[in-house]
């Protein structure tokens, strides 16, 4: 016997997201399951009075009850799906924000593992197919609400039904018919139980499937550009092709489950009715209970067989659901195992803050090879730092670790001699502006975007976007700071260039007025005039803080006061411009000479 242990840790986790819905949902099944054998009861309240020729009065009462009753149910069943509607909206909205909330509290190192990206994108995929996961389990667990719900009703006036006719003296016939029906109940029970796995092993292939040929379209309509210069048009089609046979072959198998194995179902299941007819006539007839009851349980009869078999196919599709449980469940099971300081990160107004890698090292988790080795290095306070290097030469994970994204592998990182994991991190992180190679605009006002809050100091960000260069298209904007950037969530956003969205993340990294600000190819984007001019006055924008620049271009460099040179993961030099082109053996006048080639 299976125990659903996933899936109660799982509704467990899910009804916390609004512990109100699955109360409300049980009580709308309740009452409005109760439809059916109200107008069953009714019905056969109805035959038996014309049976026994009630009074026109006694007759138009019963029709009034019926109708009112009817009416009463239909009415609270509309109120009650209001709310059940409304409490599932706020369940819906709360399970999506838990996800991106587990998301955003992962350590930055979990977020970018592979493996738990992979995990947290089968989630998401996995609800695309047949809502596989916590909605799939919604279904589930409300539809075994729903029939067992009915098996209870049912068995409330079986109960009744057999005591009627436990009144009359012992019959053979009635004993065999109750045993032909108990054994076409299991008999359908079986069949369901079967066609339950049967089927929910062919709709987890169909996943699969429906997940291949979403990546292929998605694949396929990104690099439309490729497309078109590589034929690969044709490729696609040939993968689209095979994927079309393999869908047409697994739907013909799932349509034949449907069908031709629910056909002994559906035959068990017509011949319990069969015997249930002919079990309650046997007992009418014998006067175990008037005409009008033939009605009323022959349809008792057949809800509660056709539930039970609904019951167990249900059962195997939560346990088939119960491996993507797994995947979601294990996602929130990650923990965080990040040192969190509690050192209070003094809020010096002079800026004082030095920092000193000792012997750091760095490994990705995962990888063999370290991505960072023995660096040693001093920066002090209002410094400008270039950091040069070809590419994979290690820059990008050393600001990685100078903000704390990462801890070292090996050594350690000091700033005003205390190593950087004793400080609380979330102050920690405040004295860093950092605008990374793969930075992020929202799809919201520029206001917004700049002073990265919901509300914003105008002049300061009018400020800043112009001295990032980014004055001129400032006023072609309708609606300035107001402006919406895309048009995700509004009709009049405008769409922004690569250079543009760069400056706007400039003037973001500045208006945050963090002593420590890092640019990362802040200009990759920009045109070498619009560099130019960055460069020449990023120097004033930046004023006392401490700077750290990562660039290609060793000559956007030439002004900083220390330039770090990285080779391989390893500091090889550190000096001025001037200073490391005078050994012409080493790394820095290597790349010089390069670049310097180029441009001559
Ligand atoms: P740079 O910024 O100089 O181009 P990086 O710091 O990005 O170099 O990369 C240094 C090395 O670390 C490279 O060998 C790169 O392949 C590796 N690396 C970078 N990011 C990751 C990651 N998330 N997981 C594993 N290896 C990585």
């Amino acid at each position: 016997m299976h125990n659903y242990k996933t899936t109660r840790r799982a509704f467990r986790l899910y009804h916390s997201y609004n512990p109100h819905y699955f109360p409300l949902r049980l009580f709308q099944i309740l009452f409005t399951n109760l439809t059916p054998f109200f107008t069953l009861w009714m019905s056969a309240e109805i035959v038996t009075a014309l049976y026994e020729k009630k009074t026109k009065e006694e007759l138009f009462l019963l029709v009034a009850i019926t109708l009112c009753g009817k009416l009463f149910i239909h009415v609270m069943g509309a109120i009650l799906g209001r709310c059940v509607d409304n409490a599932l909206k706020q369940l819906e909205h709360n399970e999506a924000a838990a996800f991106n909330k587990k998301t955003l509290s992962l350590d930055y190192d979990k977020l970018e593992n592979p493996e738990v990206r992979h995990l947290r994108r089968k989630i998401v995929e996995n609800s695309w197919i047949n809502c596989y996961g916590v909605t799939n389990m919604r279904w589930c667990l409300e539809n075994l609400i729903t029939y067992l719900v009915n098996i209870l009703y049912c068995s409330v006036l079986f109960v009744e039904m057999v005591s009627l006719i436990a009144k009359l003296s012992f019959d053979i016939r009635g004993i065999l018919l109750l045993v032909a029906i108990v054994t076409c109940v299991v008999l359908t029970v079986v069949i369901q139980s079967r066609c339950g796995k049967k089927q929910a092993a062919a709709w987890e292939r169909s996943g699969d499937l429906l997940l291949r040929e979403n990546r292929l379209g998605g694949g396929y309509s990104q690099s439309g550009m490729d497309s078109r210069f590589y034929k690969q048009q044709a490729i696609v089609e040939q993968v689209d092709r095979e994927l079309s046979k393999e869908h047409k072959r697994l739907y013909s198998e799932i349509n034949y489950i449907d069908f031709a194995l629910r056909i002994p179902s559906y035959l068990s299941s017509k011949a319990s009715e069969l015997c249930s007819y002919l079990l309650i006539g046997l007992y009418c007839t014998l006067g175990a209970f008037p005409v009008g009851s033939v009605i009323k349980y022959v349809g008792y009869l057949g809800i509660l067989t056709n539930n039970i078999g609904m019951l167990f196919y249900t059962l195997s599709s939560l346990k088939t659901n119960e491996q993507f449980l797994e995947t979601y469940l294990e996602y929130f099971d990650i923990q965080n195992d990040m040192y969190q300081g509690s050192l209070s990160v003094e809020k010096r107004s002079d800026k004082q803050f030095d920092i000193e890698f000792k012997n750091v090292s760095f490994r990705y988790s995962g990888s063999e090879d370290f991505a960072l080795k023995d660096i040693n290095l001093n920066l002090k306070v209002g410094e400008r730092l270039a950091v040069v290097g070809q590419n994979g030469s290690g820059k990008t994970t050393f600001i990685k670790l100078l903000c704390r994204l990462y801890d070292p592998t090996e050594g350690e990182i000091h700033m005003n001699d205390f190593n950087v994991r004793k400080y609380d991190y979330r102050q920690y992180l405040d004295l860093f502006s950092v605008v990374f190679q793969d930075y992020n605009l929202l799809a919201m006002p520029l206001g917004n975007n700049v002073a990265s809050s919901e509300t914003w100091d105008a002049v300061k960000a009018e400020q800043m976007l112009y001295e990032v260069g980014f004055g001129e298209r400032y006023e072609e904007m309708p609606k300035k700071l107001e402006t919406s950037l895309y048009k995700n969530f509004d009709e009049e956003g405008v769409n922004v260039s690569g250079g543009e969205a760069q400056k706007i993340a400039l003037a973001r990294a500045l208006y945050k007025d963090a002593p420590f600000i890092i640019l990362d190819e802040p200009t990759a984007a920009l045109d070498p005039i619009a560099e130019a001019e960055i460069y020449s006055k990023f120097d004033e924008i930046v004023g006392d803080k401490t700077a750290i620049y990562i660039s290609h271009r060793l000559s956007s460099c030439r002004f900083c006061d220390k330039i770090a040179v990285f080779d391989q993961g390893r500091i090889v030099q550190v000096g001025t411009h001037e200073e490391l082109l005078t050994n012409t053996e080493g790394k820095y006048y290597e790349l010089w000479n390069a670049q310097a080639s180029y441009y001559a």
